[in-house]
């Protein structure tokens, strides 16, 4: 008998009778002798609808008051899957993130775990109950309903596995593991058994949205067993997130490639090249608390140099705004910005013991006339940023370019 976390997706609850699939399933698993947890988010589609109704009302939704609207999404299905499980002899029982209680900071709308109180639930297990918890939210230290960032679910599941020490976080979805890469643009993209727990990390932080980021962290920090599975499939064994040694693992060199469209570029143009400009620049951006991904500086000439860096699209206007003083003061010539662009990256950690992975990448561009506007790298992945507009075209070369689409 084991404990387990499992974590249902939007499209896994996105109807009544997906719900009642959802509760066969749960129903089965505990029929064998499991105790379980079932993080659930909310029906698909409903947390935009929620959004987009707040916009209808105030075009930047106050914080607070968005993640109260946000998080009835997901009260909504932990009562129908509750439902649905009674209706099959299971006794189950519902509780929202701040009954159970999750406890967060306040930083509302992208709040961190900080502790969960597990008694509820364990006693609820002693009784032979199924527990089902809202996933996606919780409750800062003043009792406000705080939510976890978009595809906070997963994070949801994973602190709940750690804090009650479960056997396996297992993370249902609408695909049947992770794939090398997103298998709705390449479907050629093939599962993998298994991904080192720094390749995911890698992944999901450069945009495989199959796990959000900080459930990757999460599982790390706290030696989690993860697997990402399907939840429309009997069987299957998924894909398991595995702490295995990297040395002791067969690896393809790359592993997969990541991309998102998150992000816009800003250029500063004609900045004086002399120390502390950097800081001038980037100093009140990170002031206002806006993470900057990417930064390159050109090399200068005549004393001034070109300085472009990338920050997430939600930030792009207000990053504009801070700079225009800082510009103003260091006497650059101007700002060249935009938000049509993508980034696509190629991850493994293969790449530590290959060389020549950095120019099968420019080469496989380059051959598809796609320009490169930012490079950066670390021990395992290569970035590249790009127009938008070959996003697609560009994944699926390098898929193809890194022999991912052939059995490993
Ligand atoms: P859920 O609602 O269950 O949380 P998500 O939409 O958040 O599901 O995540 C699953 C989706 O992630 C898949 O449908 C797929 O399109 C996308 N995805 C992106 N990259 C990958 C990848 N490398 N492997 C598998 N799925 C991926
Ligand atoms: N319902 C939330 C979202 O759509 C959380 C989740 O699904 O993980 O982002
Ligand atoms: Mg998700």
């Amino acid at each position: 008998m084991a404990l387990i976390v499992q974590k249902y997706g939007g499209t896994s609850v996105g109807s009544t009778e997906r719900i009642k699939n959802v509760a066969r399933r749960v129903a089965g698993w505990k029929k064998k002798g499991h105790d379980l947890v079932v993080v659930v988010s909310a029906m698909a589609g409903e947390t935009n609808r929620l959004i987009s109704l707040a916009k209808e009302v105030q075009a930047h939704p106050e914080p607070r008051e968005l993640d109260v609207m946000v998080a009835t999404g997901e009260q909504v299905t932990i009562a129908l899957l509750s439902m649905a499980l009674v209706e099959l002899g299971v006794k189950a029982r519902s509780y929202t993130g701040a009954q159970v209680k999750i406890l967060t900071d306040n930083a509302h709308t992208r709040a961190r775990i900080l502790s969960i109180d597990e008694q509820r639930i364990r006693s609820d297990l002693a009784e032979g109950c199924v527990v089902v918890v809202a996933g996606f939210q919780g409750v800062d230290g003043e009792g406000n309903i705080t939510t976890l960032g978009r595809g906070g679910s997963d994070t949801t599941g994973v602190a709940l596995a750690a804090a009650l020490k479960a056997d396996e976080c297992q993370i249902y979805t609408d695909v049947d593991g992770v794939y090398t890469t997103d298998p709705r643009i390449v479907p050629e993209a093939r599962r993998m058994k298994k991904i080192t727990f720094e390749e995911m990390l890698e992944m999901a932080s450069l945009g495989s949205k199959v796990l959000q980021i900080r459930s990757v962290e999460f599982a790390g920090k706290y030696n989690v067993q993860l697997r990402v599975l399907s939840s429309f499939e009997e069987e299957g064994e998924g894909t398991l997130i595995t702490f295995e040694d990297n040395r002791t693992m067969e690896h393809a060199v790359i592993s997969g490639i990541a991309f998102n469209r998150d992000e816009a570029k800003i250029t500063i143009l004609g900045v004086p090249d002399r120390p502390g400009i950097a800081y001038q620049i980037l100093g009140p951006i990170g002031d206002a608390n806006v993470d900057v991904d990417m930064i390159v500086q050109n090399v200068g000439h005549d004393g001034l140099t070109d300085f472009s860096f990338t920050v997430h699209r939600n930030d792009y206007q207000n990053t504009l705004k801070i700079l225009e003083p800082a510009v103003k003061h260091i006497q650059a010539r101007g700002i060249v910005s935009g938000d049509k662009i993508a980034k696509v990256s190629a991850v493994g950690v293969g790449m530590r013991s290959h060389a020549g992975i950095a120019s099968t990448m420019f080469r496989t561009l380059a051959e598809e006339g796609i320009n490169i506007e930012m490079i950066s790298t670390s021990e395992i992945k290569i970035s590249v940023v790009i127009d938008e507009k070959y996003m697609e075209l560009a994944v699926r070369a390098l898929h193809k370019a890194f022999n991912l689409d052939q059995p490993a």
